[in-house]
């Protein structure tokens, strides 16, 4: 795998084209490999979407250069929105409800965006609707709305499943990753179901989040620490196709805090809570694969690790369970 060692004339150029990179704490026979997407520049894998989304709006005309982005997002995909409407000439603002994490805030700005507050009390709903009005009084405005626009599970589907597939030489058995919007483990999904119709496909949510309702089951919602995946509204999340995956693993914090610290201090990844989740779901898979009781039609786990625990280091995610704010 070639990544960048040859003079790039825009950073635009430095997204994607992650190193894969072993998971040691998993079986010899079927290894778990993670794709480590704090490499991007904005460092998270939402810099592909990021990019992948607004070339092809720009392509097919959605909005034109000099037009606006208008995004309802908390986090990651505000900054990788914010990386790429800056180097295509497009403006962008944000609607992010108060809580959000203030580091990604300044970051949004700092790349040139505009951020809005909505107050927290009134949720994510409220955001969307207010991304929505913005975008209908300015002139040449889009939402790219990740929660349903197919182009984010292409992103993956065109860029980190293929980039797995080279890496690997097709010795893919199964795809492990966590759903926020579903776009990242859709789009791997599809690409190696279309290889081999049995690649075990697994979603990892935190426990307490609502992703196993898409199973027909009761869920009691929780509130839960893991940032970046889980739903407590299935609805929105129109993207995931119940039909693409195996199973739904929930994964409870505490045991999510105890891999954040063991992936930093065993293996040198410094990686935020959702690459824990993914990285205890994973390892179980493998361990399933080795001992026969998962089939699989190759012998490596397939995971990403989203983005690094760095952004979250305000909230205290490497002090003790209790003094992390999640
Ligand atoms: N991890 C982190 C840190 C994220 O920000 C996100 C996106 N919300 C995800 C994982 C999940 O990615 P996706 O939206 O593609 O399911």
């Amino acid at each position: 795998m070639t990544t960048h060692r040859e003079p790039l004339s825009s950073v635009m150029e430095t997204i994607g084209e992650t190193p894969l990179v072993r998971v040691h704490d998993s079986p010899d026979e079927v290894p778990v490999y993670a794709k480590l997407e704090a490499f991007n520049p904005g460092a998270s894998i939402k810099d592909r979407i990021g990019k992948y989304m607004l070339e092809r709006m720009l392509e097919r005309g959605d909005v034109g250069e000099g037009g606006t982005v208008v995004e309802p997002t908390a986090g990651n995909t505000g900054i990788g929105l914010a990386v790429a409407a800056g180097q295509l000439g497009l403006n962008a603002v944000f609607v992010v409800p108060e809580r959000f994490s203030v580091e990604k805030q300044q970051l949004m700005r700092a790349l040139g965006a505009e951020v809005v507050n909505t107050p927290s009390e009134d949720g994510m709903g409220f955001a969307i609707d207010r991304a929505h009005q913005i975008a209908e009084e300015l002139d040449d405005a889009v939402v790219p709305q990740q929660f349903s626009n197919p182009l984010n599970a292409e992103a993956h589907y065109e860029t980190t499943a293929p980039e797995v597939d080279e890496a690997l030489d097709g010795d893919v058995g199964a795809v492990v990753a966590g759903c926020g919007t579903g776009g990242t483990l859709m789009g791997m999904a599809r690409y190696f179901r279309e290889r081999d119709p049995d690649t075990h496909v697994v979603a990892v949510e935190p426990a307490g989040s609502a992703y196993r309702e898409f199973l027909g089951e009761d869920v009691a919602h929780e509130e839960y620490k893991t940032e970046g995946i889980g739903t407590h509204d299935i609805e929105r999340n129109e993207l995931f196709d119940p039909t693409l995956v195996d199973d739904i693993r929930p994964v409870p914090d505490r045991a999510v805090h105890e891999e954040m610290g063991r992936l930093a201090a065993e293996e040198g990844q410094l990686v935020a809570s959702s690459a824990a989740a993914n990285a205890i779901a994973a390892k179980r898979v493998a361990r399933g694969i080795r001992d026969g009781e998962i089939d699989a039609p190759g012998e490596t786990v397939v995971t990403v690790f989203a983005d690094s625990s760095e952004r979250y280091l305000s909230k205290g995610l490497y002090r003790s369970f209790e003094e992390w704010e999640g």
